[in-house]
């Protein structure tokens, strides 16, 4: 009878740890899309910068950080309701996932902002890839909105960029993307405001 009762409570003691880490692994990712979710982003950013392999100056590949904006997405919630602007953000998820490799990391971060921390030889076969993805999104015929376009500004991590500063400066280039018309990738290593942005502390004229 002793013997029932410790495998009872060993169940039960199991069942509790399950549930637990079944709520953490949910935690870490967005409801909508089931892509990870904005917490989980500094972690994973901050873990690759730190791993070993980084630092590997002979390594044939970096990774990169892309940030992605859906262009005028007020507009579909306007025009078509809140349901449908939903069901876009899931499409786009799913259209990101399907251009991205496993070993990728696609995040929703924020409403219709998502980043990809993402494996590339270069910065211009970076920007092959974001082009693919960008003209794929362009053609993709979204149920009842039809054609939606999206921003990207990107870079290459490296380990002396605090997370803060690497979003910052994928920003850039995505304002960059915007403020050029939009339905554009911009690296942030074309926009030459590296040495103003940080010494000129009297006014930054970006654009
Ligand atoms: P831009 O091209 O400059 O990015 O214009 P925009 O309209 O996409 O940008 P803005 O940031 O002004 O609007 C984003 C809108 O996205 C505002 C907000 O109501 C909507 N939004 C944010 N999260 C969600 C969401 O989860 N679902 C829906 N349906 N809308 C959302
Ligand atoms: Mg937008
Ligand atoms: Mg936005």
């Amino acid at each position: 009878e002793l013997a029932e009762r410790t495998t009872m409570l060993s169940i039960h003691i199991l069942n509790v740890y399950a549930n637990q880490l079944a709520l953490i692994h949910r935690s870490r990712l967005d409801p909508l899309t089931e892509l990870l979710n904005r917490q989980t982003f500094d972690t994973k950013v901050m873990e690759i910068v730190s791993d070993d392999q980084f630092s590997l100056s002979n390594e044939a590949q970096s990774w990169f950080l892309a940030i992605v904006d859906i262009d005028h997405f007020k507009r579909v919630n306007d025009n078509f309701g809140h349901v449908i602007g939903d069901e876009v953000i899931l499409l786009l998820a799913r259209l990101l996932k399907n251009n991205f490799k496993v070993d990728d990391f696609v995040f929703r971060y924020g409403g219709e902002e998502f980043a990809v921390l993402f494996y590339a030889k270069s910065d211009s076969d970076a920007l092959h890839i974001l082009e693919c993805f960008r003209k794929n999104v362009a053609e993709y015929p979204f149920p009842q909105v039809g054609q939606l376009t999206v921003s990207i500004g990107y870079l290459k991590l490296t380990e002396v960029d605090m997370v803060a500063s690497l979003v910052n400066k994928a920003d850039l280039a995505l304002y960059h993307s915007k403020n050029n018309g939009r339905d554009q990738v911009t690296s942030y290593l074309d926009l030459n405001v590296v040495e103003k942005v940080q010494n000129d502390d009297d006014g930054i004229e970006l654009f």
